[in-house]
């Protein structure tokens, strides 16, 4: 009756880690969906337009595990591309490479996956890189966009990762970090407060089964730095012409910057 791995064949554990897996991506974007009222994927569609993704440009997302990200940038450099044919402008450069680094081999599956999906699976100018934020295996100067979504929050030393963003951009390389911040609009920070204090890790609890995890989730945005120190850290990896958009009164924030 025990239903432990050395009774299951090699076929028969790669399903069953294979469903793990969609599990956790179905889990995942349901909750994502669910805690952000579907807002994260217009704040996503935010970051990319303000990259101003263009053919042929080389582009590092870190944290980037599901895709989400390198997706939207692949579509905008698509549009470009096809509005430029419409213009009479043929010579396109073609070289386009988008890089999605994660440290989780789990979520980079999500991903590929997911690509294979939208039918991106043959996609030659999408790299899926397992890697640490905070020691990027890419050489100096090799990209021309750095973004990070809902990841620099969680990772050890934030300013390795500030630091190493700086060292693989080329100049005039532009750094983009979307990620929950902080709301200091009174009354809204209250509803925003009860909101994630109470809400979130029960809805946590019944979607994912999970209170704790959500709980952590809360107590974290509350640690990382507000708007103006994170602006403060990015000039000092070397960064100029930081500023920051706060979206929902500072719920998220995206953070910019030039290596110049
Ligand atoms: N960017 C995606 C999005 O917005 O949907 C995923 C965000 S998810 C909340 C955070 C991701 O950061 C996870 O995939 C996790 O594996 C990754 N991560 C955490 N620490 C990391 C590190 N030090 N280096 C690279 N990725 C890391």
């Amino acid at each position: 009756t025990s239903f432990g791995f050395k009774e299951v064949g090699e076929d028969e554990k790669s399903k069953l880690v294979g469903n793990v897996f969609s599990s956790v991506a179905s889990n995942y974007d349901l909750m994502n969906d669910m805690m952000s009222v579907g807002l994260h994927r217009l704040w996503k569609d935010r970051l990319v337009s303000k990259l101003n993704p263009f053919p042929g440009m080389k582009h590092l997302d870190v944290a980037g595990g599901t895709g989400d990200v390198a997706f939207r940038v692949l579509e905008s450099i698509k549009n470009v591309g096809r509005r430029a044919m419409q213009d009479g402008l043929t010579e396109i450069e073609e070289d386009t490479q988008i890089y999605i680094c994660d440290i989780n081999p789990h979520m980079l599956n999500v991903g590929k996956k997911r690509a294979v999906e939208l039918g991106l699976g043959e996609e030659r100018c999408l790299h899926w890189v397992e890697g640490d934020a905070e020691a990027l295996s890419f050489e100096d100067r090799s990209m021309d966009g750095y973004t990070i979504a809902f990841g620099i929050r969680n990772v050890t030393h934030i300013e390795k990762v500030l630091a190493e963003a700086y060292r693989v951009l080329k100049r005039g390389g532009r750094f983009l970090c979307l990620e929950l911040s902080h709301v200091d609009i009174p009354i809204f920070k209250q509803i925003y407060d009860y909101y994630s204090f109470s809400i979130i890790p029960a809805i946590g609890e019944l979607v994912a089964g999970d209170r704790e995890s959500y709980q952590y989730l809360v107590e974290s945005i509350r640690r990382f730095p507000n708007q103006e120190t994170f602006a403060r850290m990015i000039a000092d990896a070397g960064f100029q012409k930081v500023e920051y958009e706060n979206l929902v009164g500072g719920v998220v924030a995206i953070h910019s910057g030039l290596k110049l």
